[in-house]
């Protein structure tokens, strides 16, 4: 499916020589990590790890878990996950083979685990074995008007810190199991939704915890970076603060896209054609990095990022990363790598290459 035609396969791997920013791949399942390793993507620079609980019984354990009223029964189901995370993560640090692995922890808009209709109400009833109405009124003080801005990314990780332990917990269990027989690897947890840097330091301190009772429990000494997904304004704003407690920021162009101009990734449909003909955006902004609104944000938040924490190592991820204008972008601001599907990593090193070649950014289009 991945194979490459052997002279498309030679001229990327000339066009790798020029290029001067890093390409990874998008994949939350093991077929996607190996279509990135097939498109010689340099790693994974987001695992969306809520795609991992939405298929068989992960999603009934997942609601069990969201039902529970108190911590511990939280964490009974939550043990009943780890293997599976744990195995989850195994196998794309497996498939990687020593390759950087950019984890995201849990970012699912709750909704998206609420049951849809009556018939998934009765049958979650049954899951909890609670009376319906019961949890018809639990479901209800669930949910949001607004579950996109709602209780999502990092403050389901301050607020049930549980479910990020588990995660963080899977994740360097199968950090050392694969340490132990096969490349050593140094994984990269990322924290979706940030806004101010106390949630930075709240879910450091537990998943340092954790790493420190993992290396305990193993015997095995691993290490792994923290960082932080930069896709609120305010993240942007506020990105020196939090770039002093993280390796590495990601800009989340989709979500930083939405804030920004105040547009619903999932409603924006209906006006979209007539703003785009009367000009009023020149392309779907989540389409086209919209480099001079939402880029002066990712700009801002580089710079202040950089200004106290110079090491730290940026990127772009989302749907934008593999489009050749958000690579020309990200080269101007010397980021160290994008990140992008699988399938468009091959396009995305052509023209990281070209780009690199020709300098500035080409043609407007990509
Ligand atoms: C983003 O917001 O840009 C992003 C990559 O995350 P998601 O699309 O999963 O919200
Ligand atoms: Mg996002």
């Amino acid at each position: 499916e991945a194979a490459l035609h052997d002279s498309v396969r030679t001229l990327l791997g000339w066009a790798d020589g020029f290029r001067d920013i890093g390409i990874r791949a998008n994949a939350d399942t093991p077929r996607d990590a190996q279509t990135a390793r097939n498109f010689a993507a340099e790693g994974i620079g987001l695992c969306r790890t809520e795609h991992m609980f939405f298929e068989g019984d992960r999603i009934g354990l997942m609601r069990e878990m969201i039902f529970a009223e108190e911590p511990d029964d939280r964490r009974a189901v939550l043990d009943r996950l780890l293997p599976l995370q744990r195995a989850d993560f195994a196998a794309l640090f497996d498939i990687m083979a020593g390759q950087p692995v950019t984890i995201r922890l849990f970012d699912p808009p709750l909704h998206e685990f609420l049951p849809a209709d009556k018939q998934g109400l009765r049958e979650l009833a049954e899951t909890l074995s609670l009376p319906v109405p019961e949890v018809s009124a639990r479901v209800e003080a669930l949910s949001e008007y607004n579950p996109m801005l709602g209780m999502r990314g990092v403050r389901l990780g301050v607020t049930v810190p549980e479910i990020y332990e588990m995660q963080a917990r899977a994740i360097f269990e199968a950090t050392a199991e694969t340490a132990r027989h096969g490349d050593p690897v140094v994984p990269e947890i990322m924290i979706p939704l940030v806004s101010a840097m106390r949630e930075v330091e709240l879910v450091k301190a537990r998943i340092d915890a954790v790493a420190a009772s993992t290396r305990a429990m193993t015997g095995v000494d691993f290490d792994y970076r923290l960082g932080v997904m930069v896709e609120t304004p305010r993240a942007c704003l506020r990105a020196g603060d939090i770039a002093e407690h993280a390796a590495f920021l990601s800009f989340g162009t989709n979500d930083l896209t939405q804030m920004t101009y105040g547009l619903s990734r999932d409603d924006a449909g209906r006006f979209m054609s007539a703003y785009v003909r009367e000009g009023v955006y020149e392309e779907d902004p989540f389409h086209l990095l919209d480099t001079e609104g939402v880029g002066e944000l990712i700009r801002m938040g580089a710079e202040r990022g950089r200004a106290r924490s110079p090491g730290v190592t940026l990127s772009i991820c989302g749907e934008h990363g593999g489009s050749r204008r958000a690579i020309a972008f990200s080269r101007e601001l010397g980021f160290d790598y994008v990140s992008c599907s699988p399938f468009r990593v091959p396009v995305a090193r052509l023209a990281a290459a070209q780009l690199a070649i020709l300098g500035g950014d080409g043609p407007a289009r990509g």
